[in-house]
């Protein structure tokens, strides 16, 4: 698994930053940014509770959005 970079949606409050630091830190304006790597399995519990606790529902994992034609 590994992180979409985030949705139009994003508000850049930085919550999945806070969730999963591992892999997230966030731009001068607040605005997630995302180790495109794949996610170790030692942290894909983080990486889902980051996708999950997203308000604006704006990260998914890389593979489902691959297969979602309005987010390539
Ligand atoms: S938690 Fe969601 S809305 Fe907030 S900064 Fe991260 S991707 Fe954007």
């Amino acid at each position: 698994m590994s992180v979409s970079p985030p949705a139009t949606a994003c508000d850049g409050h930085g919550l999945c930053a806070e969730l999963f630091a591992e892999w997230i830190e966030l731009d001068d304006w607040g605005y997630p940014i995302i180790n495109p790597a794949a996610v170790p399995p030692g942290l894909e519990a983080h990486g889902r509770r980051a996708i999950k606790e997203c308000p604006k529902v704006a990260l998914r994992p890389e593979a489902e959005r691959a297969n979602d034609p309005v987010a390539r």
